[in-house]
Parts: structure tokens; C-alpha cells; sequence
């Protein structure tokens, strides 16, 4: 199959969470399984064009906006690894910008830039000659794709076929902006079939409420997301457009790139260990918290249970639990803590006091930093992730691989993926509570330390987590077979 994938971030040229893990990964899967993918996204200033070999294809792009035509370049490479082609459109004035969708709040024209690159992508495969038999968008930045495949590109010979698949990766970020702009700078009124009401929220346009309406088929990152977004508040209004969609909307759990994430290949982390070899892991614990961190080998190689998060610092990943009950834990245990993230001021200032009230037990970085998330990942014996809500969730299921016990809220993936430990059946591979609050997130943290004082449960429990398969290619074949189903419609 010839699959165009879409998307406004791909690891490793450009990232800010796990949308770009996954657009990094199922193509590289969809090819080793004979399939012809390509990606297209934007040359963002942060992406190394010499690390990357980005080259230029020497063709130029006419992308038509508003009442104009728009030029941009298109240059190529491939992902890292492998021979799946990567065009990135190259448009200084929208995408030579410090951040990929602001800095740090979102850029005024957001909506333009999404517009231009989901406008340009019919314009790469025109370029290529390149006839799609699926055109996967992503999220709200590229979900402009959707209607413009239906109304304005269907009747061009090379997207005659080509069906549209939408997929989800957070509903809590739809794209709302100017629907007078919208309107123009699309084109999309153009259309006798268009109507004003499938992309109008509230007065504003609504991106993701569009492709809802134009993508054939609907997926989003895990199936407990799926049945949350179609009947919860985590719909976040578009509850009743998910669930006309009826069986075209599927929730495919995200697969892990082992490549990238397997303690025994890792090349980021202090010492490679797997199942067999566990014992090695607490290496990491004193290559993160001595070599990285300074603290004195001594105090390092002490066993005291390390508390590790990397989290982007917003409320959806429950991040308020964290400040209410993480003092109290400090203060009642024997633990150290460890975090990675960025985000909102708020939570950054409170982890660096945290830091400063707890010398020697808390451990922060704020900012991005993939090879440190991997240390953390391999260094910490418990990482912590109370969601508020979690379409799929990439880092808890790393943890599991790295033997890293998680403690979860039971939301979305997070709740498809870890179950509560059972010292009586020796089953679950974590701890997980249901309740948004301090009180059962402390409990849980309990319970997760309680249970690392005996080492024959914990090695089960890290063992229960690591054995489990949540490999991309297990997920990278379920988007085969729906994409199969939808290119049936055309053909
Ligand atoms: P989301 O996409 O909502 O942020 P996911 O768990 O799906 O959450 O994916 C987050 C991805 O971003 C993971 O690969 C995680 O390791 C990475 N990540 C988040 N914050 C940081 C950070 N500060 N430094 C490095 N990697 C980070």
C-alpha cells in the first residue's frame, strides 16, 4: 500500500510529545512490512539539515491560498535507519520559526501554517507523482487534510482512490480559530457540498471537528480513549460527532519503537540489562543520580527507591496530584524523586524549590532532553504518571520494558496497558488508581513502595511488565487492516 503520512512532528527530526514517536514509528513498520510509505512535514529551524542529510528535490510547490498561490520547496531525507523518504516542505515565513507551534505561547497565524502545510501535502504527492492509496492525518494541524481530499482533491486522477484516515492523538487540543479566516484562507466554501456547520464551533472554526466529518475512517490511540472521547467529558464537545461516526471510529492502541526504547540495546543509558540480567539495572540508579547528577557514589549506591517522572508540566498530566502528595511522601519515606519536563511556569517553579527544599533526594531537570529521559527511565524504580487523561500514553509503556513499575491513574491507554499488582496471583505489572485525587494517588504510591521492600514481588512485578509485548508492529499491522477496509469503498 502507498501510505502518505502527515503530520506537523516526526521523531527524530522534530518532537514535542508522543505524536512524533508515533509518526517516527509505524511508517519505519509499515515498510519492513512491504509496504511504500512516505511522511511529509514541515522543515522547522530546529531540524539539523547536515545531521539529517536533508537535500533539496529541486521542486518547487504552488499551494494555492485564499485568492493566491503560495511557493514553497520541497526537500527530502529519509528516517534515520531505513529507506522511508521524508519530505519536508520548506516555507521560511511559516515554519523558520524558534518553535514547532509558538514560543511558547501558539503563533497568531497557527491557523494559516496549518492550512499551507495541509494544503502543500496534495501538492508533495502531485510533485512526486505519487497516487496514495491512504492520506493519514494527525491531530488538528494537519486535520485540514481530511476535507480537502473529499471536496477539492477527489476528482484528480492521482486522489481518485485515496481514502482519508484521521487520527486522535489528543482531543484535548482541537484548533480553534477564526472561522472568517478559516473560511478564506482554505477555500473550502469553494465547495457546493461544503457546509459552514461541519467545521463551526461555538462561532470559531474547530479542526479536529472537520476531519470528522471528511476522514473515511477515524482512529485514536487506545481503545479506552476511544470509548472515553465518544462518551465523556474527554470528548471535550465533539462527543456526539465521534459518535455518529459510528464503526469507522476505531481505537488502536500505540506500539513502541523497540529500536529506540529496549534496555538491552539502549545505547543512551549507563548500562544495558534485560529480564535475565535485572540486577544491572541499578546502575542506571547510580549513573543518573552520580554521574549526571553529582551526588556523592556513596550516597548514590545507597538502596533507597527512586520516584522518576518525564511529563510535559500541563494539569491533563495530573501534575497537581504530584505537588499535593509529593512532600508528604519525601517526608514519610525513605525515597528520592527524579523529574524531567517542561511546561507551565507554575509546576516548573514548584519542582525547582522542590528541589532546593529536598537537597540530595530531589533530582530536577527542566526542559527537553531525550537522552536524559532515557537515563530516567532506566535509573528510576518507579515512575509515576496520574493522568487526568491520557489517550494513550508512550512513557508508562516504556517504563514497563525497562522494568521501571509505573503508578497510573486508570484513564485511557494508561488503563489499557498496566493493572494493579496481586501479590496473591502474582499478576499486574503496576499500581493504578481510579478517583482524581491526592488521597488515592498517595495510596498508591504506598503501595508501590510497600511492595518494593519485598524483592521477590518486585522482580515479578518489573518481570509482569517487561515479558509484555506492546511492540508498533503489533499496532502497525491493526492500521493495515483498517486501511485496507477503507481503500475498499474506492475501488
Ligand atoms: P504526550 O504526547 O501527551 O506528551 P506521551 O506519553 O504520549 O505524552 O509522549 C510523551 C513523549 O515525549 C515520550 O516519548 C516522552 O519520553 C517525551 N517527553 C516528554 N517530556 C519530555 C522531556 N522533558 N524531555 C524529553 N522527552 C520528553
Amino acid at each position: 500500500m502507498r501510505i502518505a503520512v502527515t503530520s506537523f512532528e516526526v521523531f527524530p527530526f522534530a518532537k514535542t510529545g508522543g505524536l512524533a514517536d508515533v509518526t517516527g514509528s509505524l511508517p519505519k513498520q509499515w515498510r519492513a512490512m512491504g509496504h511504500d510509505p512516505i511522511v511529509i512535514m514541515p522543515m522547522h529551524r530546529s531540524i539539523d539539515r547536515a545531521k539529517y542529510n536533508i537535500r533539496s528535490t529541486q521542486k518547487t510547490l504552488f499551494v494555492p491560498m485564499g485568492d493566491t498561490t503560495e511557493f514553497a520547496l520541497l526537500l527530502e531525507t529519509t528516517i534515520p535507519g531505513t529507506d522511508v523518504p521524508v519530505y519536508l516542505i520548506e516555507h521560511n515565513d511559516y515554519f523558520d520559526r524558534p518553535g514547532i507551534y509558538g514560543n511558547p505561547e501558539g503563533y497568531e497565524d497557527n491557523d494559516k501554517r496549518f492550512i499551507f502545510f495541509s494544503r502543500a501535502v496534495f501538492e508533495v504527492c502531485r510533485a512526486l507523482n505519487f497516487s496514495p492509496d491512504i492520506i493519514m492525518a494527525n491531530d488538528y494541524h494537519t486535520a485540514l487534510v481530511m476535507p480537502f481530499l473529499q471536496l477539492q482533491e477527489r476528482r484528480n486522477a492521482l486522489f481518485h482512490t485515496t481514502a482519508g484516515i484521521y487520527t486522535i492523538h489528543n482531543m484535548g487540543y482541537q484548533g480553534i480559530s477564526s472561522l472568517g479566516n478559516t473560511l478564506y484562507w482554505s477555500g473550502l466554501t469553494r465547495s457546493p457540498y461544503f457546509r459552514t456547520e461541519h467545521i463551526e464551533a461555538y462561532g470559531l472554526a474547530n479542526y479536529m471537528k472537520v476531519a470528522l466529518f471528511y476522514a473515511d475512517r477515524i482512529t485514536t490511540v487506545s481503545p479506552g480513549y476511544a470509548h472515553e472521547i465518544a462518551y465523556t467529558e474527554h470528548g471535550h464537545g465533539l462527543n456526539r460527532f465521534v459518535q455518529y461516526r459510528g464503526r469507522d471510529f476505531h481505537g488502536i492502541l500505540n506500539g513502541v519503537d523497540y529500536s529506540e526504547w529496549n534496555p538491552e540495546t539502549d545505547a543512551r543509558i549507563y548500562e544495558r540489562y534485560s529480564p535475565q540480567t535485572l540486577r544491572l539495572k541499578t546502575r542506571n540508579k547510580v549513573g543518573l543520580l552520580h554521574e549526571h547528577y553529582g551526588l556523592p557514589a556513596a550516597e548514590a549506591e545507597q538502596d533507597i527507591p527512586l520516584l522518576g517522572m518525564i511529563s510535559r508540566l500541563t494539569d491533563q498530566k495530573g501534575i497537581d496530584l504530584v505537588e499535593a502528595v509529593i512532600d508528604a511522601v519525601m517526608r514519610n519515606h525513605d525515597v528520592r524523586f527524579t523529574l524531567l519536563g517542561s511546561g507551565e511556569r507554575r509546576h516548573e517553579s514548584f519542582f525547582r524549590s522542590l528541589q532546593h527544599r529536598w537537597p540530595g533526594r530531589a533530582f530536577v531537570t527542566i526542559g527537553y532532553n531525550d537522552d536524559l529521559s532515557h537515563k530516567v527511565e532506566a535509573g528510576a524504580d518507579i515512575f509515576l504518571m496520574p493522568s487526568k487523561f491520557e489517550p494513550c500514553g508512550l512513557n508508562q509503556m516504556y517504563s514497563l520494558k525497562y522494568g521501571t513499575v509505573p503508578v497510573v491513574r486508570a484513564t485511557g491507554g494508561l488503563a489499557d496497558t498496566v493493572t494493579e499488582w496481586d501479590p496473591y496471583t502474582g499478576t499486574g505489572n503496576g499500581f493504578v488508581f481510579q478517583p482524581f485525587d491526592a488521597g488515592h494517588f498517595g495510596w498508591a504510591i504506598e503501595r508501590a513502595l510497600q511492595a518494593y521492600r519485598s524483592p521477590a514481588a518486585w522482580k515479578k512485578i518489573q518481570l509482569n511488565g517487561m515479558l509484555a509485548d506492546h511492540s508498533a508492529e503489533r499496532s502497525a499491522a491493526q492500521y493495515i487492516t483498517l486501511f485496507e477496509e477503507a481503500v475498499e469503498f474506492y475501488r
